[in-house]
């Protein structure tokens, strides 16, 4: 064995100018190419949970694709896609599992039900986002979930309470358009969508975005709809203590997620919960002209 070393380090010392005068010169093509490329890496790591102990959305799973390729197309994030809550904890795990101080941000995907989280995973989801500062994105039925976990409303802003149109081509206004996950809307616009209507919401608590238009809707023989104030806020964001919040009702259907208008506003959105932009988290009332016409 030694002397096959020697000679090995004795053709290293010999090629090795040889290999040096070659830098500058056009690349051998009887060369074996190159080793491949390191893993991409990704700034933010995104934990993406659609758990549904009620309805069952067709499209949660073109909703986890689209969000997983919006951050993979843009290289701004990887996202962890998990139909289960075992990540949703701040203990440590095994078998190379990661917990939430691993992530950046959190999205519900159409979530439906009481989901499975005890106590100390409940605690320490509310922490990572209003003590650590990390974001939240609620898609679609991220409302219809946790009825009997008081801080879960509070941090996104309420409850579903029916869909009193059902699927519909919603008329919405653009209430902020210096947002930048609504920036690329018009001021009025309609999309076919499924639009909640929330309980225990007030505007007073969020930013509204995006909302129905009260003065193009139908209000007649419809027992689902219980907001007095015709106030239907269809998108909004928040602070929940140090975190960013965005929640909006869009996404009920499959082709949603093909739809340029709702991946642009998701990816905007993530990337605000993620502190990468700004946007406004200030309450405002509502716009006057649409007040004043029903
Ligand atoms: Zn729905």
């Amino acid at each position: 064995m030694r002397p096959a070393r020697i000679v090995s380090f004795f053709h290293f010392f010999i090629f090795l100018p040889i290999l040096m005068a070659g830098q500058n010169q056009p690349v051998d093509s009887s060369l074996p190419p190159p080793p491949p490329h390191e893993k991409q890496i990704h700034l933010k790591h995104i934990l993406v949970i659609s758990q549904t102990k009620g309805f069952e959305h067709d499209s949660i799973s073109d909703a986890m694709v689209a969000i997983y390729n919006l951050g993979r197309d843009s290289g701004l994030w990887d996202a962890t896609l998990r139909t289960d809550t075992e990540l949703i904890t701040k203990k440590a795990l095994e078998r190379n599992a990661k917990n939430l101080n691993y992530f950046d941000a959190l999205i519900f995907v159409s979530t439906t039900g009481e989901l499975d989280l005890d106590d100390s995973q409940k605690a320490d989801m509310m922490s990572f986002i209003k003590d650590d500062g990390k974001g939240f994105v609620g898609v679609h039925a991220a409302l219809d979930t946790n009825y009997k976990w008081p801080e879960y409303g509070e941090m996104i802003g309420g409850w579903f309470d029916q869909h009193p149109w059902s699927t519909f081509n919603a008329p919405i206004i653009n209430e902020d358009p210096s947002f930048p996950a609504v920036r690329h809307f018009p001021k009025a616009f309609v999309k076919f969508d499924e639009i909640y209507q929330p309980k225990e919401w007030s505007r007073d608590k969020v930013n509204v975005l995006l909302s129905l238009d009260p003065s193009r809707l139908d209000y007649a023989n419809n027992p689902r709809i219980h907001r007095t104030d015709h106030d239907f806020a269809v998108a909004w964001d928040k602070m929940y203590g140090k975190g960013r919040v965005f929640y909006s009702t869009l996404g009920h259907t499959q082709e949603a997620w093909s739809d340029p208008d709702i991946r642009k506003m998701y990816f905007e959105a993530i990337k605000w919960v993620l502190g990468m932009t700004e946007g406004s988290t200030a309450t405002h009332p509502r716009l006057q002209a649409s007040a004043d016409q029903h």
